[in-house]
């Protein structure tokens, strides 16, 4: 399970070896990350602490978020155990970013579960359902929350929570998941509307599979397989998703590159919800 993450990070580490380019700095930005000890919220706060923010990494998996936070140093990064489900947790790690680092410009709402993969409404749980919601969209509400209510008297803000294709077609995932990740979508542009009028951006991202611990265990297949088989049902070819496409759209959101934007649902899917398989116009014949 492990394996995909780790991946990443090498391939973070060699890619972050030459300078970090000086339109995207983070530098004096405070930035609270839930789902930040796996998968893409790990590599957003390596790419984040890289861009010269301070992070506070919140999540319910202890041992992955210390190693994360050692890995970066304690100057940089902090971690404190968090479930988004839970109001007091989500208002306590908001006060620790501002009681460690003195403000939070950065609310990264990311965590997130799936549910088991049951094709079929009428196998589906109950007690799965809202299970998911819970994370995956309680817990976004919760983030929304405490993070204004911390950005609204500095006049300022970002926040920026992890949708998923599935905010935006059917048939990608369970039916669970794809109710939450649309609620997800109607959160950001309610949030943004409203919060506006202080100077916070609300966006969220809309990442097609890539190969983290959720998304292995959800498929059922190693890491090296299922991006074959995000591969084969890809629109872009002959580039492969990583977590870090998806950090660094977070870190584009963050910027002040995107300062403009707000309520936008950003997509990292090589644009294949965009396709629709009904129509074969671009498909060239095969070569000879
Ligand atoms: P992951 O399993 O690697 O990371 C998820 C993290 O969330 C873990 O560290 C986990 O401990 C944490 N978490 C779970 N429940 C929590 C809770 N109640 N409170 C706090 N933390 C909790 O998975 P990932 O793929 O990096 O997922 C991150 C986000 O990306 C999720 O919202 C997921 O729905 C979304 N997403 C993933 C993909 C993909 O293919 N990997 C695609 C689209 C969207």
């Amino acid at each position: 399970m492990q394996q995909a993450t780790t991946t990443t990070v090498q391939q973070w580490e060699a890619l972050h070896s030459s300078p970090r380019s000086p339109e995207v700095e983070l530098e004096g930005r405070v930035a609270l990350i839930t789902g930040g000890a796996s998968g893409i919220g790990e590599i957003t706060a390596r790419v984040f602490a890289h861009h010269g923010a301070k992070v506070v990494i919140a999540d319910v998996n202890d041992s992955l978020g210390k190693s994360v936070r050692d890995s970066l140093g304690q100057d940089t990064v902090s971690y404190v155990h968090c479930d988004v489900t839970n109001e007091s947790q989500i208002k306590a790690a908001v006060a620790e970013a501002v009681s460690a680092y003195g403000k939070l410009d950065i609310m990264f709402n990311n965590a997130g579960i799936t549910d088991p993969n049951k094709v079929r409404i009428v196998d589906n749980d109950k007690a799965d359902f809202e299970r998911v919601l819970a994370v995956n969209v309680t817990g976004v509400f919760l983030g929304v929350k405490h993070a204004a209510q911390a950005m609204i008297p500095a006049r300022r803000g970002c926040i920026i929570n992890t949708a998923s294709i599935s905010s935006n077609i059917g048939g990608s995932a369970s039916h669970a998941y794809t109710c939450a990740k649309h609620a997800v979508l109607g959160l950001t542009r309610n949030a943004a509307v409203e919060l506006g009028q202080f100077g916070i951006r609300v966006n969220c991202l809309s990442p097609f599979g890539c190969a983290t611990p959720l998304a292995t265990k959800f498929v059922g297949l190693g890491p090296v397989e299922m991006e074959a088989l995000i591969g084969a049902t890809a629109n872009l070819k002959g580039v492969t998703l990583k977590a870090e496409d998806v950090a660094n759209a977070a870190l584009f959101l963050a910027s002040d590159e995107a300062r403009y934007v707000s309520g936008h649902n950003l997509f990292i899917d090589g644009g294949v919800t965009v396709v629709n398989p009904s129509f074969h116009m671009f498909q060239y014949p095969p070569e000879e």
